[in-house]
């Protein structure tokens, strides 16, 4: 179940996404929020530099191996604007972090790629169960996932 809280923060995400856009880089956002519903960290995608693995889920991960403890990592949730790739969602996983809720699915990404002819990632996209099988996962939700598409296709517009 999803309340106000969540979509709260899934629209920080969105924010952060925005933000990622704007600095060049592809959008996307995640906020990692603690077992007493307050933000702790928060990033979003830093890829324009030219490293790939700059990812916001990748952050959070590192960022809560270093800030929490196991406990605090198992009752936290991960708030992000589409779903983790397996790099994340594999980082996600080893640090023990908790729930995550989604905007945007991995595979409504592909669908819209595909529909822009961009240029499929060169990971494969699975769905975050497919890596983390023991992780509670929520999303997509539909009006957040709209705003994630047009951000990505504005995105795909400023690099052609
Ligand atoms: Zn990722």
């Amino acid at each position: 179940m999803i309340d106000e809280d969540d979509m709260k923060h899934l629209g920080r995400c969105v924010e952060l996404a925005t933000r990622a856009l704007e600095t060049g880089n592809p959008p996307f956002g995640s906020v990692l929020v603690d077992e007493h519903g307050d933000a702790r960290f928060e990033d979003h995608n830093h890829t324009v530099g030219g490293d790939d693995t700059q990812h916001p889920e990748f952050a959070i991960a590192r960022w809560a191996a270093a800030n929490m403890t196991p406990d605090e990592r198992a009752a936290a949730t991960v708030y992000t604007s589409g779903e983790h790739c397996p790099m994340c969602a594999a980082a996600h996983g080893w640090v023990g972090l908790g729930r995550i809720v989604y905007a945007s699915s991995s595979e409504q990404l592909a669908a819209w790629l595909d529909d822009m002819h961009a240029p499929p990632p060169p990971v494969a996209m699975l769905p975050i169960h497919t890596v983390v099988p023991g992780v509670p996962v929520e999303g997509p939700f539909p009006v957040m996932a709209e705003a994630v598409r047009e951000l990505h296709r504005r995105y795909q517009d400023s690099q052609t």
